[in-house]
């Protein structure tokens, strides 16, 4: 049975229609479900009894299990389970501006980046709609609080699971479903090309971040298999398109792993390849885990990185580090728990 929280103002109009029931009960239980929290159909007190019980039998209003929950001081973990035991993650993030939620797009990875925890895991599914919707529901639940800002930053690839993705903007940016302004959502691709080509197309003002992580292709194919499929002379023109298209700024996520691409020619590289690209780019210090082979740049070597680049006159920003006493880096809370 598909679940409610990953239907559309617009389907939901449709299939009161197609029951025989009256369209402008999409509206009331748009608001049932996304302003007054409800859990239950039972709750509904506007609709009538046979229309409720229909909808009982095709649309379940069931919940995700929050299995395990761990905070620090201004973040928050969430391990999710799903109806078939599959686990992912949610991490919320205290900002001066608001709370912020990164949220999982797909059970595992496929993309098999070398740094990420989350790629040790191979894609199992992708995630639905309404697992995307609800990790927002239900935290915003345990906290009692809005969620400003959403990142789709957590497990996944997202632009792997591009439609469910596309659904999932809409209904939490309607102004009857969460009404989360598209500037305030940021969804994060390796670089799937011809997404990024049909994302340009997209009606909402969403974010888009490219994880670059390396300024040459000789660097990239270390690290990032992707990178393979569509080099940087495919990536780039492309980003430059869908900026011409949207007339937006992009983002650029670049890790600082040590001696790998946290180098002065990287940064050098890295100035040359930008330019001209309206960015900026976010440098992120590595969170560092058991598994894996890659170390941390020294905050030294992070500075150099960033001077050159400032002094280029580039957009550059350190990201403030969340979680990682917690293991609230990508795919990290789920493998400790799972001990893969
Ligand atoms: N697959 C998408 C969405 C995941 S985003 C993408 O690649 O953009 C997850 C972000 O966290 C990416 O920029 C990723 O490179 C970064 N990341 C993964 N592991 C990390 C770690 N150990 N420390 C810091 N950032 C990490």
């Amino acid at each position: 049975m598909k679940n409610i929280y990953g239907v559309t103002l617009e389907e939901l109009e449709q299939y009161f229609i197609d029951i025989g029931s009256k369209k402008f009960h999409a509206n009331q239980l748009f608001q049932w479900l996304y302003e007054k929290r409800i859990h239950s159909y039972q709750e509904v007190t506007n609709i009538k009894k046979e229309v409720i019980e229909r909808l009982e039998k095709d649309y379940s209003i069931e919940p995700l299990s929050i299995i395990k929950i761990q905070d620090d001081k201004d973040v928050s973990k969430y391990l999710f389970e799903l109806s078939d035991k599959e686990h992912i993650e949610a991490v919320l993030m205290r900002q001066v501006y608001g709370n912020s939620i990164c949220i999982s797009s797909q059970v595992g990875c496929n993309m098999g980046c070398k740094f990420c925890e989350s790629g040790r895991r191979k894609k199992v599914r992708n995630l639905e709609t309404y697992e995307m919707v609800l990790q927002i529901l239900m935290i915003e639940e345990i906290l009692g609080e809005r969620i400003s800002h959403v990142v789709v930053m957590g497990i996944g690839e997202p632009f792997d699971n591009y439609d469910n993705l596309l659904k999932f903007f809409t209904i939490i940016n309607h102004p009857k479903g969460l009404a989360i302004g598209a500037r305030h959502i940021t969804v994060s691709t390796c670089g799937l090309v011809p997404k990024i080509e049909e994302f340009s197309k997209f009606p909402l003002q969403i974010n888009l971040a490219i994880s670059l992580h390396a300024p040459t292709n000789e660097v990239r194919n270390q690290i990032m298999p992707i990178n393979k499929v569509y080099p940087l002379e495919v990536l780039i023109p492309t980003i430059k398109k869908y900026l011409e298209a949207t007339n937006r700024r992009i983002t650029f996520e670049y890790i600082l792993l040590k001696d790998i691409n946290d180098t002065e020619k990287c940064a050098n590289d890295l100035v040359k390849l930008v330019r001209g690209i309206n960015c900026y780019i976010n440098l992120i210090p590595y969170n560092e885990t058991n598994n894996l082979e890659f170390m941390r740049s020294s905050t030294v070597q992070i500075m150099r990185f960033y001077d050159i680049l400032k002094k280029n006159n580039v957009n550059v920003t350190i990201r403030k580090e969340f979680g990682s006493k917690i293991s609230a880096a990508c795919g990290q809370l789920r493998s400790k728990e799972e001990e893969i």
